[in-house]
């Protein structure tokens, strides 16, 4: 099986040796030193060491002690993480960063900081690894001490990584590799730096710079003299060459690696680098090989006390015994490792496992045992993918409340803002208001004037804007009202007279039409004044004919309308007569020349009903036309006058209204004549010839 995943685990979450300068002397800073630098290989013989040390650290007193106390905790937390003590390690970190932060020693609680990121990292609390780990850079960032800025940057870079963030991680990285550089050609936080930049090109798929940066490292390790460097820079190489399939160079590396780490008593490192030989073998498909190193992975690491080397080491035998061919003892070694593994809920690696397992199965020939592996695969798979889902939604409605809540802020900010220019507008506004009662108090007595001036300039121009508007209805020449005038006063007061027919059958309203006679010859013999003046002196004798409540229109040019509103109905011949006398009676002059003056007139009652179809006064003022055009032809200075219509049912209106003589000869209307008297006579007698057909 391909335990990559947890060897990068492992190996990113590595804490380093502090630099190696290794007092190789008997101080008591020498021996924590020793014990130190082999804290994370070697970690049982380092925490028994550093466990002897104890009661001299703390009994250590002057300037040293801050130095070695902090150191002493340092140390002893990477052994125990080594050891997988997990919750053992972080509590010394966070006792180590309480030191740091009481006794303000930076470099302290960069360190400390450092190893609760690793811790929290290996407990799987990522966040808080990751939080920790930007904690210290920060820390660092604000310290002198050079090799602490280039853990914390490592530490950061790594924090980035798992993130996702390979652009970021790889600025850290390099950025910590240079600086370690700065410190000597040849360092141990160098070689933590380059490590850490070597698995981030595996990682980011860049092989050939991956196998360049372990080449680096490999030379570090073995220019500052550290076993336990080398066997990472070998390890590196081993996880790149088998990415590359090149397994021979993988075996070789993990056999160097296996080979140095036993020389220097790295069990736990050793058990991981047997269980990598085991899935070196299995990956060329040297079942004996690996079942032969896979057993001895079994024992080291029950030895290391290491469960997930144990579960590994296990399934990589099972694997092997399929491969040889003893399926029931294989499957059962596998079901075993597979048992720890969901133990763990681990399912990156389970999925990982199940493939390889489905595998080796399908070509033992257990098919039925193959296809559940491939199942119970894709389950994992699928309860991966929604995990990954559900965190992915959990993220973006985080980012979405950050950005919610931010956007709230802004929105109160702005209300702030708004509030603000509205007291500030409130403000303006009463000053506004002071001064403009100040100015009002001090001019009130010209305002006061002014407004007088102003009352009169109103009311003359109101007075001459009703003569506008009476002019404007009134004829110029004779000031009668004009034609348009009528139109708009008949269609404003819809059908005057209609309410006087209904309620009083004796008083009716009753529409005139007038045209003078000849006048034509007037203007044509005296002059167009002449006619003028004949058309203001019948003006003028209407007004003296009618009411001063009727309502007398210029029609047109020699043609005059009369509406009288209210007249008794069997009075209506005599308005006539009255009309045609008064005009005939005029003793009319120009320039000493007599101008006698008659008119011919139609007339009717209004309003006027044809049965039962009331007729509109544009209809009925087209009746008296006619009938204005019968008195012409019949003689002139007469009056010709619709009474009612007759035997209504005979007949159409329209046809009436088509020639009034034919139907008042028909007898479809009854019409009253009334002859005027010669001009200049004196006004006729009761017995004036009216005349009723
Ligand atoms: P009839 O008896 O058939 O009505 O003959 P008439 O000459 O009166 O009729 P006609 O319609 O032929 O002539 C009307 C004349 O009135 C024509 C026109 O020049 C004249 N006229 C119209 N308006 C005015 C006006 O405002 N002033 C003057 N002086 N003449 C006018
Ligand atoms: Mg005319
Ligand atoms: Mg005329």
């Amino acid at each position: 099986m391909p335990p990559y995943s947890r060897v990068f685990r492992r190996c990113a979450a590595v804490l380093l040796l502090w630099p190696a300068m290794a007092l190789a002397d008997g101080t008591l800073a020498g021996r924590l030193h020793a014990a130190g630098e082999v804290a994370y290989f070697v970690p049982d013989r380092a925490l028994a060491t550093l466990r002897s040390l104890e009661a001299e650290v703390a009994a250590t007193h002057g300037p040293a002690r801050s130095r070695l106390r902090s150191d002493y905790l340092y140390f002893s937390s990477t052994a125990e993480r080594g050891l997988g003590n997990l919750g053992r390690a972080l509590e010394l970190a966070d006792e180590l960063v309480a030191y740091g932060k009481q006794h303000q020693d930076r470099a302290a609680l960069v360190k400390g900081l450092i190893e609760r990121a690793n811790a929290l990292y290996l407990l799987d609390d990522l966040p808080a690894s990751h939080a920790s780990a930007f904690e210290a850079e920060r820390a660092a960032n604000a310290s002198q001490d050079r090799a602490s800025r280039v853990l914390a940057t490592v530490a950061a870079g790594q924090a980035f990584q798992e993130q996702g963030n390979f652009p970021a991680a790889l600025s850290k990285l390099q950025a910590a590799a240079d600086m370690a550089r700065h410190l000597g050609p040849a360092s141990a936080p160098l070689a933590h730096s380059l490590h850490a930049l070597a698995l981030l090109y595996l990682n980011m798929a860049q092989h050939d710079k991956g196998f360049e940066t372990q080449r680096e490292l490999r030379d570090v390790a073995r220019a500052i003299d550290s076993p336990g460097y080398l066997a990472l820079a070998l390890r590196s190489d081993y996880v790149l060459a088998i990415e590359e399939k090149h397994f021979a160079r993988a075996r070789r590396a993990l056999l160097q690696e296996l080979a140095l780490e036993r020389r220097i008593g790295a069990r736990q490192m050793a058990a991981t680098t047997l269980v990598n030989l085991s899935d070196c073998y299995l990956k060329e498909r040297k079942f004996h090989e690996a079942r032969a190193y896979a057993m001895q992975a079994l024992q080291a690491a029950v030895e290391a006390n290491n469960n997930s080397d144990i579960a590994t080491a296990r399934i990589n035998l099972g694997q092997a015994l399929i491969g040889l061919g003893r399926l029931s003892e294989g499957k059962q070694q596998v079901e075993r490792g597979l048992a720890t593994f969901e133990q763990q809920n681990d399912k990156p690696e389970l999925q990982a496992i199940l493939l390889e397992y489905g595998g080796s199965l399908e070509q033992a020939g257990d098919y039925k045992k193959a296809v559940d592996a491939y199942h119970l695969e894709r389950r994992i798979s699928r309860e991966m993918f929604a995990e990954q889902r559900t965190k992915a939604v959990l993220e973006l409605q985080e980012r979405y409340d950050a950005e919610k809540k931010q956007r709230q802020i802004e929105a109160l900010h702005q209300e702030n803002r708004a509030k603000h220019a509205e007291l500030e507008n409130h403000r303006l506004q009463q000053r506004v208001w002071w001064l403009l009662a100040a100015v009002a108090v001090l001019g009130s007595g010209i305002v006061g004037l002014l407004y007088r001036k102003i009352r009169q300039a109103n009311a003359r121009l109101k007075e001459k804007n009703r003569e506008l508007k009476q002019q404007g209805s009134l004829d110029p020449l004779t000031m009668l009202y004009n034609r348009r005038h009528f139109q708009e006063f008949m269609h404003s007061s819809g059908c005057p007279g209609e309410e006087r027919r209904r309620s009083d059958s004796d008083s009716v309203g009753a529409l005139f039409l007038l045209d003078v006679d000849h006048f034509k010859s007037v203007n044509d013999t005296l002059g167009h004044a002449a006619g003028d003046m004949v058309l203001k002196a019948i003006a003028e004798g209407l007004r003296e004919a009618l009411r001063e409540t009727d309502m007398i229109v210029r029609w047109g040019g020699e043609e005059f309308l009369a509406f009288l509103p209210a007249v008794a109905r069997d009075r209506l011949d005599d308005v006539a007569q009255r009309i045609l006398q008064t005009m005939s009676a005029q003793p009319l002059a120009y320039q000493g020349t007599p101008v006698p003056v008659t008119v011919s007139v139609g007339f009717a009652p209004f309003p006027l009903a044809h049965g039962e179809t009331p007729l509109t006064w544009e209809r009925v003022v087209n009746l008296i036309d006619m009938a204005l055009y019968m008195a012409k032809s019949h003689g002139r200075n007469r009056a010709y006058g619709v009474r009612r219509f007759s035997r209504v049912g005979q007949v159409a209106l329209e046809a009436i209204e088509q020639d009034l003589e034919q139907a008042w000869r028909a007898g479809h209307v009854e019409l009253s004549v009334v002859l005027g008297s010669a001009p200049g006579a004196p006004a006729p007698g009761d017995g004036v010839a009216v005349a009723s057909y």
